[in-house]
């Protein structure tokens, strides 16, 4: 058979552990027998980001701007234990973090829904995506322990001069403070990138903040989102029948809960962290979490949601059987694809990744799957298979598909 030629490369970014192996296993038996795979590959793998520097995630992340889709393999961000397992020359950043920031990127993550995998808030029926912010907030600010009676002040001095000066609290004992910022262009970019992502996959968008309480701050961003849509977005949303929702985060966590799903939920930084992992959770596995950076440019990094699964690569390398679920990462490589395909007019690419996605589907919803879902899946005859087997039995039902 004729294998689907591709024109521009995806940058392919290797990783660590368990999903480096199945990182392999992926492309040896549901991609490169169908397509002529092309990319660009860099090895994010933790010895050779300690040999290059590091140098090799920043090529990495420039050869996405070049190129406009990569695809990345869950990596390890190393801590002191790794440091030592690994004699690494520094205790390199994470990966994920650097590439964010050189793309300044907003990160969306979708649970993949599987029939026979009931989220436990029972009325969700479509996927809901989370986008975070991903810049500023508490996880940008400067804190203070105030040991005793003191006047804290927020002071702002212009370069021209000017000083603005407020009272943040005269404390008469020991207590707490902290300052924290954002920037009006890191908050247009996130805008731009939910509302783009919103038309790309035909979804309402949802925003929230406390705008009520925090008058100033919060209200910036709301205002912000609104300015945009309307001089930006208003047109093209209406056409394509979708719409932009604006409420209270304490509304908005009531409405999400009561709702079928099916839309992008742009949350500030530190709400996205807590959110995404409540609808991760409550989806039901880790595992079935993809995740898609998304630049204001436009250019695109697929991956998946978790890390590198360490404790079943350390059984792999005693040589016992693994049952490792690859759904994540195969749809990290099925969202590149389908983009590469978009963007480059090749309709066997997007039609290909669709199918890919369709026979993973199936394989669970007919009782295969790995162990981490037998214990959520309600399908009745349940058959449990290792890591490999998993992909043979996809690749049998994409076969039948081709
Ligand atoms: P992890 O996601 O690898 O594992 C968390 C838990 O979920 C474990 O119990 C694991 O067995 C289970 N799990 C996750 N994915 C699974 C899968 N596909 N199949 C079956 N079970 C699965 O996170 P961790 O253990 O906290 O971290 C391990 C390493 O991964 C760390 O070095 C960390 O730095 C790295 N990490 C990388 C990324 C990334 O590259 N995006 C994200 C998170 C963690």
């Amino acid at each position: 058979v004729d294998k689907i030629k591709m024109n521009l490369p995806i940058v392919e970014m290797d990783g660590d552990e368990m999903t480096r192996i199945i990182w392999k296993m992926i492309k040896d038996t549901l991609l490169e027998p169908y397509i002529d795979l092309k990319t660009e590959y860099y090895d994010l793998g933790l010895q050779k980001r300690d040999e290059t520097d590091d140098q090799i995630t920043v090529d990495a992340a420039n050869a996405i701007k070049k190129y406009g889709v990569g695809v990345k393999c869950a990596t390890i961000t190393p801590n002191a234990d790794r440091v030592k397992e690994y004699n690494l020359k520094n205790m390199w950043k994470s990966p994920n973090g650097t590439i964010r920031a050189i793309l300044d990127g907003t990160v969306f993550r979708t649970p993949i829904i599987v029939d026979s995998i009931k989220p436990y808030v029972k009325t969700w029926k479509k996927p809901i995506t989370v986008a975070r912010h991903a810049y500023g907030d508490i996880y940008k600010d400067v804190e203070c322990r105030i040991e005793g009676p003191a006047k804290v002040e927020l002071v702002a001095t212009y370069e021209n001069g000017e000083v603005s000066r407020q009272t943040i609290h005269e404390f008469k004992g020991p207590g707490v403070t902290l300052g924290m910022h954002n920037l009006d262009k890191s908050i247009e970019s996130f805008a731009r990138a939910c509302f783009n992502y919103s038309l790309d996959i035909k979804q309402d968008l949802w925003f929230a903040s406390k705008d009520t309480i925090s008058k100033t701050y919060d209200h910036r961003f709301k205002d912000i989102f609104q300015e945009i849509y309307d001089s930006e977005y208003k047109e093209k949303f209406e056409a394509a029948g979708i719409s932009y929702f604006y409420t209270l985060i304490d509304d908005a966590i009531a409405r999400v809960v009561k709702s079928e799903g099916g839309m992008v939920w742009a949350c500030k930084n530190y709400d996205g962290d807590v959110m995404s992992d409540l609808v991760a959770t409550a989806f039901g596995s880790l595992a079935m979490m993809t995740s898609v950076l998304v630049s204001p440019e436009g250019y695109y990094e697929f991956e998946a949601a978790h890390g590198t699964v360490q404790r079943h690569y350390y059984k792999h390398l005693e040589g016992e059987t693994t049952s490792t679920n690859s759904m994540a990462t195969i749809f990290a490589w099925t969202g590149a694809l389908r983009k590469r395909g978009e963007l480059d007019n090749i309709s066997e690419l997007v039609e290909f990744a669709n199918k890919l996605e369709a026979s993973c589907i199936r394989t669970i919803e007919e009782g295969v799957m790995t162990k981490d879902l037998a214990s959520i899946s309600e399908v009745q005859d349940k058959k449990i298979v290792n890591t490999e087997e998993f992909l043979t039995e996809v690749k049998k039902r994409l076969d039948e598909t081709l």
